[in-house]
């Protein structure tokens, strides 16, 4: 499915079978010498030959198209290997690449999953099954870096960076000012919530979330053009519900704490989640590992906030209410 949303915008409906996110927004820009990308798609077939149809009918020439990533997962990253020639940019940010760089990336995210209480038998195989190492771009891709500020000029359009960390440590959005055109990727979606995980114990990624949520709400936005489902106005209102969202959250994790010091696991499994499963044990391994990193990212806000504790217990790290 292609959509002219705004002139010389198109956004393409990528689809991503078998993930419950369904398909993710390629949006493409047309100048009158050069063409910008923004996301991708995953680097699997699926995705290549959705990719390959719409870029025929909307005539776009790989060889004058740039590519800017709003952050690292590889439904938004993993294509753009497929699709780079010598002369296009990659524009990504920072601290993205920091993680894409790190070859160990992989084997700390399975040590900090033990340590949170996931299941040994279950660690290697959410592992090898995640879509993030599946599908991810070959490398080394030859990236342009950018930060908050800096512009990008396509098509009579002039995009501004806007660093907004949460979703990933790097995750940056694109600002039009003249038409309010506000390209989100995953840091606000309308009819799903965005991710905010963690499997490290050095950050806070909902506290920087919910910081990049106050500050793009300032922000005066027409159209919010997501990295997933359909194309939004009300950005005020549904940053208010994210924030809503994520304060509920926090207390269904305090409310099961208090029945007890537990892993982040065990938190996880009792917590409310909109998916097709009754059971925790029905869960798929990616949707555990999902939760999991969920659950602990409420955890690491609540330990900043002061609101829970964290204690060692036979090589575990268990939570509990002060
Ligand atoms: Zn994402």
């Amino acid at each position: 499915m292609i959509e002219e949303v705004f002139e010389n915008i198109f956004r393409m409906e990528i689809p991503l079978p078998g993930n419950p996110l369904k398909a993710i927004n390629s949006y493409v820009l047309k100048g009158g010498t050069r063409f910008l990308m923004v996301d991708t798609g995953m680097n699997r077939q699926e995705c290549q030959e959705a990719m390959g149809s719409f870029l025929k009918e909307l005539r776009i020439d790989l060889k004058r198209t740039d590519f800017f990533i709003t952050h690292l997962h590889a439904d938004h990253l993993g294509l753009v290997s497929e699709l780079v020639t010598e002369s296009s940019q990659v524009y990504f940010n920072s601290p993205d690449m920091e993680i894409i760089k790190d070859r160990n990336h992989w084997e700390k995210m399975a040590a900090a999953a033990r340590l949170h209480g996931f299941p040994e038998a279950d660690v290697e195989e959410a592992i090898m099954k995640h879509p993030g190492r599946r599908y991810h771009a070959r490398g080394p891709l030859n990236l342009t870096l950018l930060r908050e500020g800096d512009m990008i000029q396509v098509g009579g359009y002039a995009l501004r960076c806007i660093e907004t960390p949460g979703h990933t440590n790097g995750h940056m959005c694109l600002y039009e000012p003249k038409k309010k055109i506000f390209f989100s990727g995953d840091h606000i979606l309308d009819d799903i919530t965005p991710n905010i995980a963690l499997w490290s114990e050095n950050h806070d990624p909902l506290q920087k979330y919910l910081q990049s949520l106050d500050k793009v709400y300032g922000y005066d936005v027409e159209k919010v053009l997501p990295g997933h489902r359909r194309p939004f106005p009300h950005h005020r209102r549904r940053i208010t519900e994210l924030k809503k969202h994520h304060e509920v959250r926090a207390n269904e994790v305090i409310s099961i704490l208090q029945k007890g010091k537990q892993s982040a696991y065990q938190v996880a499994a009792q917590m409310t989640w909109d998916i097709d499963c009754r059971r925790w044990e029905d869960f798929p391994h990616p949707q555990k590992w999902f939760a999991a990193g969920e659950a602990l990212a409420h955890l690491q806000y609540l330990l900043g906030k002061g609101q829970v504790k964290k204690e060692q217990h036979e090589g575990k790290t268990l939570f509990l209410v002060p």
